[in-house]
């Protein structure tokens, strides 16, 4: 088959900017919140069958995941969750690739605090505003005008192409789950979340913890006569933090921006005390215990219990009256995909040739999918796609309309080098 040139690449897609800009627009006026993605994923199949792919609307069942050592409940109804997975079939001899994104949107929070409606997207100064825009409808409609501008041009891929919009990935990754357990697979993953067009190969996990510090009750007058759960809590605080640095100090992770902020412990939550003028006799502390890439959770689990079992063995109260500790929620494991992969060198020499420049590495500190692709489906997985995650989750959140369109360009390019195939007759 005759190879296809990269300029009519480059080309198309400029021509198909207008239509892309419209596409992003009317999936960011379609609220895809936790539990509700169902019209949008109508819309997106509607998009997937016009291209001429084999789409699949499946519903994501709780009790088909259940079980799954990477399965994070949460709570929300199973019953109108919907993955949509479009297939461009191969003709063979080439490679098969994944192009993942979630259809989940956060909520938008307070509305009155938004310019505009947080399903407006309006088109200002050539960006398109609204809750989704970034995280991640820009990224998918890259990825749908990246198969939209090869099909104009004739191509057909020699491996699969397989464009999968998921739900639940903001809260615990379900979606991608449900495919990974129904055996889809392709030699690489690429998942369009907003890395700023950088390669996201390395993902940091995370747990969530609970801790309970007991205290002793008296009136305040007596203070002395009790025990300040508040007090005893800060004596664990100022252990985690050290613990934090220790860590941070002795795992390296070169890819990272900021060698300090890689896995971090964080608290977001405390309650302690009923009345001013008693002293506290129970405090609940609530936060994130970031792990390392290439960390085990149980290992990483069994250091931080150790960590708070000694702290609170150095202190004559706590000695006596140990806090609790507490693993809740979620559970997010680290991923990783090795940095000789072959999909990380043809995606960065497709980067190169669009932006002009090399693309950056990078590891990202939040959870994503990656994790399911790189943990349980043995699949080289990245991150890469339109807009900055410091942008995703706001109040007027945004996206650039060029940055999708740069995205677009690297995502043809790489689709037609990793997959093979060329411009051939309609098959
Ligand atoms: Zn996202």
């Amino acid at each position: 088959m005759p190879s296809i040139h990269t300029t009519d690449i480059l080309e198309q897609v400029e021509r198909l900017a207008p239509d892309l800009t419209r596409f992003i627009q009317e999936a960011v006026r379609i609220p895809s919140l936790p539990g509700h993605e169902q019209e949008f994923q109508g819309f997106l199949a509607g998009r997937l069958l016009e291209l001429g792919m084999k789409v699949t609307v499946s519903r994501v069942r709780r009790e088909a995941l259940a079980g799954h050592p990477a399965f994070c409940d949460d709570d929300i109804p199973f019953d109108q969750r919907l993955n949509v997975i479009g297939r461009w079939p191969g003709r063979g001899g080439g490679r098969s690739l994944i192009l993942n994104g979630h259809a989940d949107v956060v909520s938008p929070g307070a509305e009155e605090l938004w310019s505009d409606s947080p399903w407006s997207g309006k088109l200002d100064n050539g960006c398109i505003y609204g809750r989704g825009s970034t995280d991640m409808k820009g990224g998918l409609a890259a990825a749908v005008y990246a198969m939209e501008s090869l099909r104009r041009l004739g191509y057909q891929p020699g491996g699969d192409v397989i464009f999968e919009s998921v739900v639940g990935e903001e809260s615990g990754g379900c979606g991608t789950l449900a495919t990974i357990i129904d055996g889809c697979r392709a030699d690489a993953a690429i998942i369009m979340e907003p890395t700023r067009l950088q390669l996201a190969h390395v993902q940091s996990g995370a747990l969530t913890f609970r801790l309970t510090v007991p205290g002793r009750a008296v009136h305040a007058c007596m203070r002395n006569r009790g025990v300040s759960a508040i007090e005893k809590f800060y004596t664990l605080l100022q252990a985690l933090s050290e613990f934090d640095a220790r860590r941070h100090r002795e795992q390296h992770h070169d890819v990272y921006p900021d060698p300090r902020q890689v896995a971090p412990i964080s608290i977001g939550k405390i309650s302690a005390g009923d009345w001013p003028s008693t002293v506290p006799d129970r405090l609940v502390a609530e936060g994130r215990f970031g792990v390392f890439p290439g960390e085990k959770i149980d290992k990483a689990k069994a250091a931080f219990a150790a960590l708070i079992g000694e702290t609170a063995g150095s202190d004559d109260w706590l000695a006596r009256h140990p806090p609790a500790l507490e693993w809740v929620e979620g559970q997010f494991e680290p991923g990783e995909t090795a940095a000789d992969a072959p999909i990380l060198a043809v995606l960065g020499k497709a980067h190169a040739e669009v932006l002009g420049e090399a693309a950056q590495r990078t590891g990202v500190t939040y959870g994503s999918d990656l994790r399911l692709f790189t943990n349980y489906a043995a699949m080289p997985a990245v991150l890469y796609g339109p807009g900055d995650v410091l942008h995703a989750h706001v109040v007027d959140e945004s996206i650039a309309v060029a940055e999708v369109v740069q995205a677009t360009k690297v995502l043809a390019l790489t689709i037609v080098r990793w997959c093979g195939g060329g411009a051939g007759e309609e098959g």
